[in-house]
């Protein structure tokens, strides 16, 4: 059983989460948060599977949650969408992220990427026949070049995916490189489908979407969901919001991979974006607190982190502990970690192409995404 990226044993979350679970060690691998989400989001939830909110939405999502993604968009990012037509509601923003590649791409079509990324942008590149084109975030300090950045596109380049706040290296991109990228795909005429899965976990924010750098909306499709602003990773709830023509075209693939999305999960979700600014601050500065206790713990312990500027995701320099275990790499450390010190990371080289995995051979990424009792935990067994 191999994947489309020709690696066994499933998804390297999966793959890491199993480890977690047979050596009992804490997971800071897989990313998903140990809390649930706001009390009024689980209500709502509730109060519409008691109500009848049980049977399909339209294909474009509930009207409720269209007109919260449109007033989220303009609440914080002065940006202007159309409930109506400018906004789809998808099963995560994985279905988003893949609707949009199976709708625009075709074989042999490229897609410009930074690198290390997602894993779900190769396979689903793979399913299209299109080929990924990737920018590499090189170690220590994983912010773009803007000659590589440049030389990624050609004649053929069709979409740039763009993930910022960055999985797994917790980069953010500059208002310069928010420009190049929306310049270089003006000159190509390609589409941008950006994965901001991570907006409001940003030190210190706010986020800039690429959607809202002047010019660039009309050519732009935006992707986010539930699962980390509202600690409901298995929802299954996103959206894509941006102009009407791109949108519509998203739509049409999205018919037929899901039809809609949970009504319930959907309705509730409406409810959770309405939050007031109040929690969407606590978020961001409860995740700072959090990243700077894994940060500087895993300093302490001899590896050398990259400081983040976004996302609940961590990548440090793990030689030294490569050294204190006899591994080979951060791949080899990775089930010597778990069983001789109790914790799970991802090695970055899972999320890189072969040719560059050997770049990222030392580098290991951790979760800061966790309760804060569990991350002092996980600090303590490192230091060992
Ligand atoms: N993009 C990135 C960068 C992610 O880290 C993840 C995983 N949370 C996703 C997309 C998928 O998001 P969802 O769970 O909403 O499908
Ligand atoms: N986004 C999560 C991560 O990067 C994993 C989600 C998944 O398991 N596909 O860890």
């Amino acid at each position: 059983l191999l994947g489309p990226d020709g690696r066994p044993g499933g998804t390297v979350f999966e793959r890491m989460s199993r480890l977690a679970a047979r050596t009992g060690a804490i997971n800071l691998g897989q990313g998903f948060p140990d809390v649930d989400g706001p009390p009024q989001m689980l209500e709502a939830a509730v109060a519409a599977l008691r109500n009848g909110g049980n049977q399909y939405s339209p294909v474009a999502g509930t009207p409720q949650l269209r007109e919260a993604v449109a007033e989220h968009q303009a609440r914080f990012y002065g940006i202007d969408v159309d409930p109506e037509h400018g906004v789809l509601v998808t099963v995560g923003a994985s279905e988003g992220i893949a609707a949009a590649m199976l709708a625009f791409l075709r074989p042999g079509d490229e897609v410009v990427v930074l690198e290390p990324h997602y894993d779900l942008y190769g396979a689903v590149a793979a399913f299209v026949g299109a080929r990924l084109v990737t920018v590499p975030l090189e170690p220590p300090r994983f912010a773009p070049e803007p000659d590589r950045l440049a030389a990624a596109f050609g004649p053929r380049t069709r979409m740039v995916l763009l993930n910022d706040p960055h999985n797994p290296t917790g980069t953010v991109l500059d208002d310069a490189a928010l420009g190049q990228v929306a310049a270089l795909a003006a000159a190509h005429d390609c589409v941008v489908v950006t994965d901001e899965v991570y907006e409001h976990l940003r030190y210190p924010g706010p986020h800039r979407p690429l959607a809202a750098v002047p010019g660039a909306f009309e050519r732009t499709l935006t992707v986010s969901s539930v699962g980390k602003t509202f600690s409901a990773t298995g929802w299954r709830v996103g959206w894509v919001s941006g102009p009407r023509r791109l949108v519509e075209a998203v739509r049409a693939t999205k018919a037929y991979l899901t039809h809609s999305a949970a009504t319930p999960l959907q309705l509730a979700a409406a409810a959770a974006l309405g939050s007031p600014d109040a929690f969407y601050a606590e978020l961001t500065e409860d995740f700072r607190r959090r990243r700077d206790v894994l940060v500087a713990g895993l300093a302490a312990a001899g590896a050398h982190p990259a400081q983040p500027q976004g996302t609940f995701f961590v990548v440090a320099d793990v030689a030294a502990l490569c050294a204190r275990h006899g591994a080979a790499d951060a791949t080899a450390l990775a089930p010597a970690l778990a069983e001789e010190t109790g914790v799970v990371g991802v090695p970055v080289s899972a999320l890189a192409s072969a040719a560059r995995a050997g770049d990222y051979g030392d580098w290991m990424r951790f979760s800061f995404g966790k309760r804060p009792e569990v991350l002092e935990e996980a600090v303590r067994r490192l230091a060992g």
